[in-house]
């Protein structure tokens, strides 16, 4: 996808539409966007993206791509080199390009923008809308007042223009110690909005910025620092999430103030919140850093990285974006809404392989010791352009360990014994026999007789045979390593006490299957390929561990949704 696209009315009126849009056709209508629609995505630094920044990109970047002429830029918002890393920034810059979109000419960041965001500063102490505060943080917070009582002035709220010229100054320079100083807006301490009680717009910092090193000793507060940057790239609407919509309002103080021309337009949306997870950049820190999960791009994690392992496409993260559409709420969706994304994105092209999980050991007592033989299995039911491939077999296969009961119910119509089940794509075979651990007693091998008319899997004399499994040649399989996948959290909405965090895992979030086989050609696959295993569900080979040895697969989703009725079933 490119920055820009050339989109004419009329195919305007068949593209999705939401308030946002609504309201920036109304700009354009009414003659107030001066050229081209600027849009920006501002990720803070000190993370990887998740989902729910996938929903603001895919808001930002659509409205570029849809728009004649407009643009999205990346801006990361790296104001607080604290807990900021260039490899986020590299990594956020991957999974952006991953969801499909780019951003033109460069990157920007708020650090390209310290100079003139000071310069801002200054014009504003110069104007008398900004004084250096040398209260403490605690004094400061002190005089705040509640939402019901106003504030009290600061006693540095009077302080001449000079001083606090020398004084931020000396502040750039390095002169004082984190704390000693702060630069506020001068507003008002009664304002019913506290975002407006002379809220602090630079403090002191002196960790190393990851851009810009240990040239600023004073950096710019959020607020501030996305008015300013917006103004500066010439944005036109600044869109963000529903808890800036008390911020709105020093937002357009900052471009009033300094009498910003066509000042961007801020406008809020709501978050997006998935059921079972945790969004937020805070929680899944603690995930991380607490070693709970496997790093950022766990396939449990909501993270665009974890995602991608998990073998969830681009395609399908977009269409849930869009399908989950641009709301004034908060609401948390369904996670299940997400897999149906998935399926619906994996199913018409993912190729089908045979794996068996937990294997049961099947012996064709009929079936010639040394002979094998391949069978034909199409590589897609509904796609013949997709071909297919000859599956090995011979007198010893594994099945699925559950596609055997001794005591089955009526309706089972798998292997049991005396019953006769079709092996998919190769013959019908009749289980005849267990044989047990002499210890405990367990069936550790089932035998069986084949009909050699069968070949294929079709009945000689058209006799109706209900069940079908999948199987793997016990000898020419490949043993490999399945995760299986399930959601982080078991309770829906997991309480955010970040203390209790870890607590809450769900302890079958990740099964590990160190012994499952699959079909020999699955060993060979790269890294990243989908499969969907019959009858299992689709499957990714591990992008990081996958063909070191043993392959690796990583369940991407059931085939079907599993886990509503997998709740009833289970206690707790
Ligand atoms: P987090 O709480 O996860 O740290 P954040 O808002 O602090 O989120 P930023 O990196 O500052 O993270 O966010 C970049 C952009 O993504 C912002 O415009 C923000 O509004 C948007 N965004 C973040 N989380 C969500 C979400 N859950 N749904 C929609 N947009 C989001
Ligand atoms: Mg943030």
């Amino acid at each position: 996808m490119t920055e820009t696209k050339d989109t004419d009315a009329a195919s305007r009126d068949a593209m999705p539409t939401n308030f946002i849009r609504q309201a920036i056709d109304a700009d354009i209508a009414a003659g107030r966007v001066q050229g081209r629609v600027v849009t920006r995505f501002p990720p803070e630094p000190n993370g990887y993206l998740h989902i729910g920044h996938a929903k603001s990109i895919c808001l930002n970047f659509g409205v570029a791509h849809d728009y004649p002429g407009a643009v999205c830029r990346l801006r990361f918002d790296d104001t607080n080199p604290t807990k900021e890393r260039v490899d986020f920034m590299e990594e956020i810059q991957a999974d952006v390009r991953w969801l499909g979109f780019g951003w033109g000419d460069r990157v920007r960041h708020a650090s390209d923008y310290f100079e003139p965001l000071f310069e801002y500063a200054v014009r504003l102490i110069e104007s008398g809308h900004a004084y250096v505060c040398s209260l403490g943080p605690e004094e400061i917070r002190a005089c705040r007042g509640t939402l019901t009582e106003p504030g009290r002035d600061s006693p540095y709220r009077s302080r001449p223009i000079d001083e606090s010229l020398d004084l931020f100054t000396r502040m750039r320079d390095g002169e004082f110690e984190e704390g000693a100083h702060v630069l506020r807006a001068r507003i008002d301490m009664a304002a019913p909005n506290m975002n407006l009680r002379d809220p602090v717009i630079y403090r002191i910092l002196h960790t190393p910025h990851p851009l810009t090193g240990d040239a600023w000793h004073v950096y710019p507060m959020y607020d501030f620092a996305q008015a300013l940057s917006d103004a500066i790239e010439g944005v036109t609407h600044s869109l963000c999430t529903l808890e800036f919509e008390d911020h709105r309002p020093l937002y357009e103080w900052f471009l009033e103030t300094l009498e910003i021309r066509s000042p961007p337009r801020q406008i809020e949306f709501g978050r997006l919140n998935l059921t079972h997870t945790v969004m937020s950049k805070r929680y899944l820190t603690r995930l991380v850093d607490g070693g709970h999960v496997d790093g950022w791009d766990d396939p449990r994690m909501p993270t665009i990285a974890g995602m991608r392992r998990r073998g969830f496409t681009p395609e399908a993260l977009r269409d849930f974006c869009e399908r989950v559409g641009v709301t004034k709420n908060d609401g948390a969706v369904e996670f299940e809404r997400l897999e149906i994304c998935v399926r619906a994105d994996l199913e018409p092209a993912t190729r089908r392989a045979m794996a068996v999980l937990r294997p049961l050991k099947l012996v064709i007592e009929n079936y010639p010791e040394d002979a094998a033989e391949t069978f034909e299995a199409p590589n897609h039911p509904a796609d013949p352009s997709l071909g297919s491939r000859r599956v090995p077999f011979s007198r010893e296969l594994f099945i699925e360990h559950d596609d055997f009961l001794e005591d089955p119910p009526r309706k089972f119509f798998r292997f049991a014994l005396g019953r006769e089940v079709r092996l998919r794509y190769a013959c019908l075979v009749t289980c005849t026999g267990v044989v047990r651990d002499p210890r405990t007693g367990s069936v550790v091998e089932i035998r069986g007789r084949y009909d050699p008319d069968s070949r294929g899997g079709k009945a000689p004399d058209g006799r109706k045979v209900r069940g079908t499994v999948h199987w793997v040649c016990a000898r020419q399989g490949v043993r490999a390593t399945v995760r299986l996948y399930d959601r982080l959290f078991r309770d829906p909405a997991p309480d955010r006490d970040v203390e209790h965090l870890a607590e809450q895992i769900n302890p079958d979030s990740l099964r590990t299957l160190e012994s499952s086989v699959v079909e020999p050609a699955l060993a060979l696959a790269s890294p990243g390929t989908p499969f969907q295993f019959e009858r299992l569900g689709y499957f990714v080979a591990d992008c990081r561990d996958h063909g070191h040895g043993t392959p690796v697969f990583n369940r991407t989703v059931t085939l079907r949704d599993s886990w509503s009725r997998q709740k009833k079933k289970e206690p707790g």
